[in-house]
Formats: structure tokens, sequence, C-alpha cells
């Protein structure tokens, strides 16, 4: 008898752990199944992290987990519902994750099972406990093709149904629903021809279109039956594109991989390489390299670059070996590729963080794109950072990970410095030779002074008009922070804010509306000021519609400009609708000149030939926030954006206006100087006690109620720095006070946290670990461990 151990899938606040459940003797469960178990008189369902022979324990001692084991007591798995989704080393994943970012592990093991793919339990109104069929499943398509007696058979004259069917068919295979399209009802008509054997109908396996912008491709492109779905050769799959000379940098790049695939312990090599420097070569290199050892390869890239132009760069090397994984996918395209993965015929697979956890088999390299990304953090349980999870993955399967950046984050540039684990390479030149575009600072205090009240700075305007009148494209970038437009009464200097989260509304021109950014909350915009009666209110601030509008008027009166130059806006609002993104993308690549207008979504990725011309309209809007990554951000999004500019042929340039013109970030930026902006920041982190000098977590605490946040906050801080006082006894260890987050009120939740901060290398989650599973749930207060945060 087996006894299996169980992670049970109820939601919880608390630290949850597996239970043991008896595996009946005629029942084929295997781990990463989802079962159906009873747990405290429900019925829910649960997946198989572990199984052992009863008969090693046999009624008492401990499983794998740590659980008692009484197998005579133990209640029985009722039922194999769906999977697996993952082996023993996905459990073993979960596992850690749980651990290392002190989450409830139903939470990490939900990562690798597709969304829709596992049956509900659900309480009826007569209070019995029911199944709901897995929304998402296999599709499958009926088919109409030759039969043996295709050409014999003649239907009669007035058979006018079977003569189109048989017409349809003659010209390739066809789907039933197609032809009921097309002819109506054809049923009777195929039963028929089929029994005449004229045609066959048969069932095929159908992948529904993944759609990635715009473009959409599906496994039918292939041929949608399931002998088609075979592994390409690596042979074949390599000819199939050009691969160009390898750069001196590249080729040492790849040595540097090569050399730590070959110490097979989870090395990491930092590719550290100017936008356009060839990265994305190197990486396609390394992944023919595995792929040519029978191993397999996981290319995270950010949500936001996931485009077909990167995505197409991967499949036109490696063709139907690549399989997409990504968010704004639907739950049945998800579960297709998923499935096609697990049938292995996917050797590659490219994606946001998530991709991490499909049932790619023997994967030996993990890339990690844009490494320095937010992204690559999930903000909600499990709060891992997918760079992190690719490390520990490849040291338990002896593989090695490659993280490409043009901005490394801190953490990289100093684990580099300071563990031998890790390398880095750098590709300081484009690959075809282009110089980084001269990066101008436009001091917009001096500008002001002198006068000028446009956002568009003299020199903006013209090299707008030059670059726009010989007919090239320049991007311009709206920092979005900061940049909404707010109402301000000038009388007694009252600012609408949300009555649901502590945030100010942001004005609206279309429809003259006050929205709230977090929550959607929407009024009309109030004709006189509510709290004092003055009608003088004033818009302050400038959304992107604003600057939308007034780029239009300035390039509307330019001379050589006028208003055939489309200006292309790609904000938040315009970008909502599937594949809206790829389509403006689209049209500016079409068009003659243009300017590209958008926030912080255009600074990367954007691979456009005649973009001559950047210009960041407002730089300096993050250096304010209360956020210690503030100067890094800002660094990293001027370099980011700059790459846009002067990427082939036409040389580029970039103008960075500003209020801080002399802030080391942004002067470090213009220059290219990371050792500048390095030299400036690190004492700065060192003496503030931050990343990377020490592990940060930070205890999240929410609830309708302040005074009861508040209080609970408090009351977690108080007993982890006991906690720690008694166990770890470390005082370089600090547990800072229990503050408000700088959203303090979110969609009329309460938020308070508690910054926790311990010397490098010490285990910081196990105290909060210990604390989260001992301690007393309070019943309307939530909390949460964001070990790593991005944020505070
Ligand atoms: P990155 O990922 O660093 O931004 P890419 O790999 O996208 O750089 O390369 C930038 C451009 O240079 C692409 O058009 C790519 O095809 C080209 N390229 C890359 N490597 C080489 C090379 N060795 N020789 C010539 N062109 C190259
Ligand atoms: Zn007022
Ligand atoms: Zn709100």
């Amino acid at each position: 008898m087996f006894v299996a151990s169980v992670i049970v899938d109820i939601p919880t606040q608390a630290l949850d752990a597996p239970y043991s459940y008896a595996v009946p003797d005629d029942m084929a469960v295997s781990v990463g199944c989802a079962v159906l178990v009873t747990l405290g008189g429900r019925k829910a369902v649960g997946y198989v992290a572990g199984l052992e022979e009863a008969s090693a324990a046999p009624g008492e001692g401990t499983d794998l987990w740590g659980t008692p084991l009484a197998v005579s007591e133990l209640r029985q798995v009722e039922a194999v519902l769906a999977g697996p989704f993952f082996d023993e080393e996905g459990a073993a994943c979960a596992r850690y994750i749980a651990e290392r970012y002190v989450a409830p592990l139903s939470s990490c093991v939900r990562l690798f099972t597709p969304p829709g793919a596992v049956p509900r339990v659900v309480r009826g109104r007569d209070g019995r406990w029911r199944l709901e069929e897995p929304k998402i499943g296999e599709v499958d398509d009926r088919w109409v093709t030759r039969g043996p007696s295709f050409g014999e058979f003649a239907p009669r004259k007035n058979a006018v149904k079977q003569q189109q069917v048989l017409a349809a068919v003659g010209a390739g295979d066809v789907r039933v629903a197609e032809l009921a399209r097309e002819f109506g009802s054809v049923s009777s008509t195929l039963k028929t021809l089929g029994e005449r054997g004229a045609v066959v109908v048969e069932r095929r396996r159908r992948m529904r279109g993944v759609e990635i912008g715009g473009a959409a491709f599906s496994g039918e492109a292939s041929g949608a039956d399931d002998a088609s779905v075979s592994t390409p050769s690596v042979a074949a799959l390599s000819r199939a594109a050009v691969r160009p000379q390898l750069t001196e940098g590249q080729v040492a790049a790849l040595a540097a991989i090569e050399e730590a695939r070959a110490a097979a312990c989870g090395r990491v090599v930092l590719v550290d390489g100017v936008t356009g420097s060839g990265k994305t070569e190197v990486y396609l290199r390394a992944i023919e390299a595995v792929l040519a050892e029978g191993r397999c390869a996981i290319v995270l890239v950010p949500e936001i670059s996931l485009t077909p132009q990167t995505v197409g760069r991967f499949r036109s090397r490696f063709g139907d070996a690549v399989a997409v994984m990504h968010s704004r996918m639907s739950d049945g395209e998800r579960f297709d590729q998923w499935d096609f993965i697990k049938s292995g015929a996917a050797r590659v697979v490219v994606g946001a963080r998530s991709a991490l956890f499909t049932p790619l088999a023997n994967v030996g390299l993990i890339v990690v794109d844009e490494e320095h990304e937010g992204s690559y953090k999930q903000d909600s349980a499990p709060r891992y950072q997918a760079r992190d999870v690719a490390r520990w993955m490849m040291a338990r399967s002896g593989g090695a990970v490659v993280l490409g950046s043009a901005t490394p984050s801190i953490e990289a540039l100093y684990a580099v410095a300071k563990d031998p684990a890790w390398t880095s390479v750098a590709l300081p030149e484009r690959a075809n030779g282009r110089p980084l575009p001269p990066v101008e600072v436009v001091d917009m205090a001096a500008e002001f002074a002198s006068g000028a009240r446009s956002m568009f700075s003299g020199r903006l305007t013209r090299a707008l008009a030059a670059e726009l009148s010989a007919g090239h494209k320049a991007v311009l970038l709206l920092n979005q922070r900061g940049f909404a437009k707010f109402l301000l009464c000038r009388d007694c200097g009252f600012v609408p804010e949300c009555p649901h989260c502590a945030t100010s509304l942001t004005y609206h021109e279309e429809g003259c509306k006050l929205v709230c950014h977090h929550c959607g909350y929407t009024v009309a915009a109030p004709p006189v000021c509510p709290e004092c009666g003055s009608p003088y209110l004033k818009k302050f601030g400038a959304g992107t519609q604003r600057v939308e509008s007034d780029l239009r008027a300035l390039l509307d009166g330019m001379p050589g400009v006028g208003p055939e130059v489309p200006v292309i806006r790609m904000d938040a609002d315009t970008t909502t609708a599937k594949g809206a993104h790829q389509e403006l993308l689209e049209r500016f690549g079409a068009a003659q000149a243009a300017v590209l207008l958008g926030t912080q979504m255009i600074a990367k990725g954007l691979d456009f030939d005649d973009v001559t011309l950047v210009g960041v309209i407002n730089a300096d809007t993050q250096l304010h926030l209360p956020d210690y990554r503030a100067s890094e951000r800002t660094f990293q999004l001027i370099e980011q954006v700059a790459g846009r500019a002067g990427r082939a042929e036409l040389p580029g340039r970039v103008m960075v206006q500003t209020y801080e013109a002399d802030s080391v970030a942004i002067q470090a930026a213009a220059r290219y100087d990371r050792g500048m902006f390095l030299r400036a920041e690190l004492p700065k982190r060192k003496l503030l006690a931050y990343p990377p000098y020490v592990a940060m977590a930070n205890i999240l605490v929410w609830g309708a109620d302040e005074h009861e946040v508040a209080t609970e906050a408090e009351l977690l801080r108080a007993q982890l720095a006991d906690l720690i006082r008694d166990t770890v006894g470390d005082p370089r260890w600090t547990v800072l006070p229990a503050v408000p987050c700088t959203l303090s009120k979110l969609r009329n939740t309460y938020r308070y946290h508690v910054v926790v901060k311990a010397p490098l290398g010490a285990d910081i989650s196990a105290p909060l670990a210990h604390l989260f599973r001992t301690r007393q749930t309070h019943p309307h207060v939530n909390a949460a461990v964001d070990v790593d945060p991005m944020d505070l």
C-alpha cells in the first residue's frame, strides 16, 4: 500500500503542510496528479507531492515531509482527477519556492497547473459536494478527407450537397464545421458519402491559435494530426535560418556559457551587452548546443517584449520545436501549449516567468533576457523571483543560467563580483558596429527660468523638426509616474482623492471625468470646489492625452512636418485590447516619418531601423519616489530607451529633458558610464543597509479597518523581533517599525508593512516561515511575506 503526501488546495493565508492519505491498491496515482480528498469535513482538490510505500513505515514514523504516518487511520485518496502536472522535481521546486518565499504550498503547486485544467469541487445548495468538470481540455475537430473510392463515386445530378462537399474535399481536407457553415447541415450527406467510401471523417487534435500580439500561429500550420507533432532534427532546425559570423564578444560569451554548462551545477553567466550587441544571437547559439546534446532550453523574456518579433527569431531558428507561454494567452491556448510541451515535441519554451513551470523535460539551460526587469518578480503569492528560481532549477538539474541585459541589476553585478559561481562577459559594441547614440541632457529648470513654458524644450523641438522633415522617426518617452493630471482648488488647495485608495484622482479630458488609476473609481469632474465652493479649479500635470494633443499642435505648425506625420500613442489606455500593442507598433513601423509617444512600455525591445531621435520628456519623476531603487530605475530607463535610436545606418541621438540635470543617475546614463553611477549609488546602499548589502524581506499586512491593521502589523513586528532575538541572536538583523505602505490604502483596504533586514547569506526566510506557521491568524486582517521585495 502507498501513502500519498497531498497538498490540499484550500485557500489559506497560513502556511500549509501536506497531509498523508492512503492510496487504495487499485488506484493509479503518481506524483503531480490532482486528486479528490476529504479534509476537515469538506471535499477538496489536492496535489500529490510524494508517494511512499507504507510498509517502509508501518503505521508510524513520518513521511518525506515530516508528517506522522498512521496508515490504518489514514483517510484514502478518493479519486484521481487529472494530471500528472509535475514530477518529483516539480514537487521539490514547489517546496523550495514555498520555503524560500514563505508562501503557501498550495499556491506553489498551482504554478505547475494550467488554469482551468483541473475539476473544481463545489458544494451544491443541498449541501452535497460535486465535481465541476474542468473548463479546458483537449479540443477535437472533425475533419473530412478523401476516402478510398473518392475518385470513383459520382453523385447524382440533383444531389447538390454531395457535389459541393466532394468539390470542397477535392480541394483539400476540410473541417466539418466549415462545410456546415458554407452548405448548411451536412451530417446526412457525410454519412452517405462515408458509407460509399468517398470520404472519411476523422477527429484531429486542434491547437487553439496562440496570439502573441497580433500575429497568430497555430499547430494546424504544420498539419493537425498527431503524427506531425514530431521532433524536428537539430540539423534541420539550424539550417532554417541565417547564422551570422559571430563577433569576438559573442564567441567569448558562448565560450563562457559552454564552460558554465560543462560545470553542470547551476552556474550563471551574465551577458552584459549594450542594446543591439547581439545578445539574442548568443542565446540562439547556446540553445543550439543544448539541443544538440538532446537537452531542452527555456527563454524568459519580459511580458512586454514578448512580441511576434521576439518569438519569430526563435521560431525561425528552431521552427515548430518552440512553445510559447505568457499571461495574455487564454486558458485554452495555455493548455494547448502545455500539452504540446508535455508531448515531448517542444524543445524550447519562450515565455514570461510562468514558462519556468511547464512540463519541459531535461532542461539544460535557462536564459533570462533583460534580467533587470521588475516583471520577473511575481507580486502575488508565491512572490517568487524567476531569476532565482531558474538558478535553483539549473543547480538541481546540472544546467546553467544565462542572464542578459544592457543595464544589469545591481544585485547581478554584485554577484558577479563576489560569487565564484557567477561570471560576466561584456559586449560593449553593437553587432553592426554602429555607435551608441550621443545623449544630451536638457535642463528644463533653465528653460523655465528663461521663460519657456512648453513641455517640449527648444532643443527637442528643433531636433523633432529636423528628423521628421527628413523622413525619419522619433520615439518620445513619458515617464508615466508623475504624469497624471489632477484637479487642484486654487483657493483652498483641495485635491479630489479616491474615496477607496490613498491617491488623488486623475483628470481625463475625454468625458470630463475623474478616475482612480488603482481601482477604477470614476466620477464626473466637479464644476466648483467641493470643499470651499470656489470656481477656480485648475488642472495640474499633463496626462498622456494632453501631451499627445500638445505634440500634435507642435507638429502641425512645423514646416516640412505638418499633419501627415502621425503621432502614435502607446500607454495603458491605448493597449487594453488584445493585440493592440502589436498593432500600434506595426503602424509605427509602416509609417514614413512618425512619432511613437508612450510610457515605459516603449523603452525596450523596439527594433526599428529608421528611428533617429529618442526624447525623454520627463526623466526625473522617479527620483522623488520613496523607493531605494529609484535612481537605479532612472539610470536603466534612460539607457534602455536610448538604445532605440540609431540602430541601423542612420545615426541617432537622444535628448533627456529633466528638472534635475545634475543628478548622478541622469548624468551617468547620458555618458553610458555605469561606473560613475555605481560609485555614487553603492555607498548610499551600503550606508542605508539596502540590497545588495543586506537580505531584505517585507511583511505585508492589510485589511478593512485601519486600526486593526496597524495593531496587527505592530504585533507581527514584535513577535518577529522576539523570535529573531531568541533564535538567531544576531544584532545585525533588524526589524523596522510597522508603518503604512507608500500606497497606504487601496480599494478600501488599509496597508501596512514591516521591513526585515538580515546580513547577506543569512536565511531570512526561516524566522518568517516559523512565525507564519505558528502564529494565530487574525480573523479579518491578512498578512503575507515578500522576500526580496521589488518595492517597499
Ligand atoms: P541584442 O539582443 O543584444 O539587442 P540582437 O541579438 O538583437 O542584440 O542583435 C542586434 C542586431 O544585430 C540584430 O539585427 C542581429 O541580427 C544582428 N546581429 C547579431 N549578431 C550579429 C553578428 N555576429 N553579425 C552581424 N549581425 C549580427
Ligand atoms: Zn477649494
Ligand atoms: Zn481607488
